[in-house]
């Protein structure tokens, strides 16, 4: 197994299983003022990231230090003018997180509280816009973590720019593993991370932005560390430089991450791996007399949740210690009104390990079954 020097395989949304190469990257130091970090991985590595979102000119990229929250903080913090209002689509933790932003860093802001099996509704969303006029931007997730859905980002894009507001989608954990195009969609400020899809290790999130749009946020950040527009500027000006001390070697890790997707075929060919070891994960365990919580159509080739068996027997914390014994890490549900678990499919995750998942999940149900 090419990830032999891991204990185990982790099917979580990020921190996520990375190849052995991404990890090998880690092992050198790295000067923040020399021209062989700045030049030659920074600005590559933005260029790139353009690139991979979108084929429309006009586009940018940040990179900012800290989790994915952290770019999602310094993102809604510096492009909120002190008089907008921020509309949020909420339907699970990520969602609801924005919110909890807007409301920490004291921006005026609406959200729209929908259940975590719930889609948006787009007659909703476009009478919230006609009616208040003060709205001028939105904010929703692509992929929901939480559950695994998947919402409608073309069909909300689309309204939010016909009411000419500006559109901020979180899009950390399927940006690099979906198929999108922010120019296509009309997206003015998409949130990611490191230890997402494109497979690095965690350490510092990124922003892909319109430039005409990050321009006008000069002054407006609420916080220095988290301040975008400034962090761009700095990334710009000095070719590359980060203001404050760089993440190097999870940067220099996420680069080799960036090679990797293109020698794996892009994203498109990412993208197929993750449906089908999706495909293979739901089948395999509605088999085994497993539901999921959504039905196929709402579902992301990123996570799938699935009911917790009802057997008096069924425990998830010896469940979970079982399979991690076995090699597996899985993750514990986040829906609130439903007893669940969770498994991912991103990372250097392949078809055969979800069949010897299958496998494994199949014994441990029989063991559980057996010890009872
Ligand atoms: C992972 C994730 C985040 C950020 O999480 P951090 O723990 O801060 O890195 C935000 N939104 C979504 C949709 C995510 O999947």
């Amino acid at each position: 197994m090419e990830n032999s020097t891991n204990q185990y395989l982790l099917l979580t949304p990020g921190p996520l299983t990375t190849t052995r190469t991404v990890r090998e990257a880690m092992l050198k130091d790295w000067c923040t003022w020399d021209d062989d970090y700045n030049k030659e991985i920074v600005e590559v590595i933005r260029t790139k990231l353009v690139t991979l979102a979108t084929h429309h000119q006009g586009y940018t990229s940040v990179l900012m230090q800290g989790s994915g929250s952290a770019s999602v903080e310094a993102t809604i913090g510096t492009v909120m003018p002190a008089n907008g209002k921020l509309l949020v689509i909420n339907n699970g933790a990520y969602g609801q997180r924005i919110g909890q932003i807007a409301q920490y860093l004291k921006i005026d802001h609406h959200v729209i509280e929908l259940s975590e099996v719930e889609q948006p509704d787009l007659e909703h969303i476009a009478a919230l816009l006609d009616s208040d006029s003060t709205i001028t931007h939105v904010a929703m997730v692509h992929c929901e973590t939480t559950t695994g859905m998947l919402n409608p980002i073309e069909a909300v894009c689309k309204l939010v720019k016909s009411r000419n507001k500006i559109m901020i989608l979180d899009a950390m954990s399927s940006f690099g593993g979906i198929p999108m195009d922010l120019g296509e969609l009309g997206v003015d400020f998409m949130i990611s991370s490191a230890n997402k899809c494109i497979q690095g290790v965690p350490g510092f999130g990124f922003v892909i932005a319109k430039t005409d749009e990050l321009l006008k946020c000069q002054g407006q950040a609420r916080s220095l560390s988290l301040d975008l527009y400034d962090q761009w500027d700095c990334m710009e000006k000095n070719h590359g430089k980060w203001r404050f001390t760089s993440p190097t070697h999870t940067v220099r890790a996420f680069y080799q991450a960036m090679l990797e997707l293109e020698q794996e075929g892009g994203v498109a060919a990412r993208y197929q791996r993750y449906v089908t070891n999706q495909r293979i994960l739901v089948e395999g365990m509605e088999t085994l007399g497993f539901r999921c919580l959504l039905p196929q159509s709402l579902h992301s080739p990123i996570i799938t949740s699935f009911y917790s068996p009802s057997d008096t027997d069924y425990d998830f914390k010896h469940f979970y210690s079982l399979l991690k014994a076995q090699g597996f890490v899985i993750y514990p549900g986040k829906v609130s009104n439903a007893d669940c678990f969770r498994i991912g499919n991103i990372g250097d995750v392949h078809n055969d390990d979800i069949y010897r998942l299958i496998d494994a999940i199949r014994r441990t149900m029989f063991w559980q079954k057996a010890a009872s």
